[in-house]
């Protein structure tokens, strides 16, 4: 008996997949029908096979939905970048046809770009969506008020431009390292993103302010007194305090939890 359980079961894999000879499927099946120990191996092999079918299914499954979505969010950014396409001509024209040059027509462009560059980019990007739309937004930032200093020839507009735009870049490109690079937990990179978030409002007057050489004043905090001079400050520190202590919970929640985590 137990000799023949050795043979039987070697020829159970040929069975389950329907591949043996009517003889020896007549021996495997008449065996079955006296001894559960190979009943168990060949339930076992057929539990296997089955569950082996239903993950090729369900990643085919995965894989097909996700081709359909790229599929889609190509075709809805091509359609986006076609409606964007229309100004462009419009002004191209209109500007060729009043014998303008092509002063404004920059600015039309490169104002496109930079609603192409967080609308359309994030669509049509597959990997690195984060870096390409803030690369894409920066780049086109600039090239904007490149054409815009270009046509208004206002003396020290670049360097207004520059004075006000730095910190926006600085903070939205900060806020873009500390949700991409720091390994921990998503509440830690959202506590500091609120932190990052709660200095930015508090100070962004006061950098600017230095930048452009001029006198720096920080917000004054007056809980008790609410009324037109106090009003600015008492938002700014409430805002600032509260950020910054959700911003410390949320850090150390994170941690508390990535801890456990590795125990
Ligand atoms: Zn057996």
């Amino acid at each position: 008996m137990m000799n023949n359980c050795d043979i039987i079961k070697d020829l159970l894999p040929l069975y389950a997949d329907d591949v043996c000879s009517p003889s020896s499927r007549e021996m495997i099946e008449t065996h079955l029908r006296e001894c559960t120990d190979c009943a168990k191996v060949l339930k076992r092999l057929k539990d296997c096979e089955i569950e082996a079918t239903i993950e090729t299914e369900k990643e085919e499954v995965i894989r097909h939905q996700a081709k359909f979505f790229r599929k889609k969010s190509t075709i809805a950014g091509l359609i986006i970048s076609a409606i964007f396409v229309i100004p462009v001509l419009v002004c191209l024209i209109v500007n060729l046809a009043t014998g303008h040059g092509l002063d404004w027509f920059f600015i039309v462009l490169t104002a496109l770009l930079v609603a192409a560059s967080l609308i359309i980019v994030p669509l049509m990007v597959e990997k690195k969506k984060g870096l390409w739309t803030i690369s894409a937004f920066t780049g086109s930032y600039a090239l904007m008020m490149l054409s815009i200093g270009l046509y208004v020839k206002e003396p020290g507009f670049f360097e207004t431009t520059f004075i006000i735009s730095l910190p926006l870049f600085v903070y939205l490109w900060a806020l873009f390292s500390l949700i991409r690079f720091p390994k921990c937990r998503g509440l830690a990179k959202a506590g500091f993103c609120l932190i990052l978030t709660g200095i930015y409002i508090f100070a962004i007057v006061n950098i600017i302010a230095f930048l452009a050489g001029a006198v720096i004043s920080w917000p004054e905090f007056h809980p008790m007194i609410w009324n037109y001079n106090t009003i600015d400050g008492n938002v700014k520190w409430t805002a600032f305090l509260f950020l910054l202590l959700l911003g410390i919970v949320f850090v150390i929640i994170g941690f508390i939890k990535k801890g456990r985590k590795e125990k």
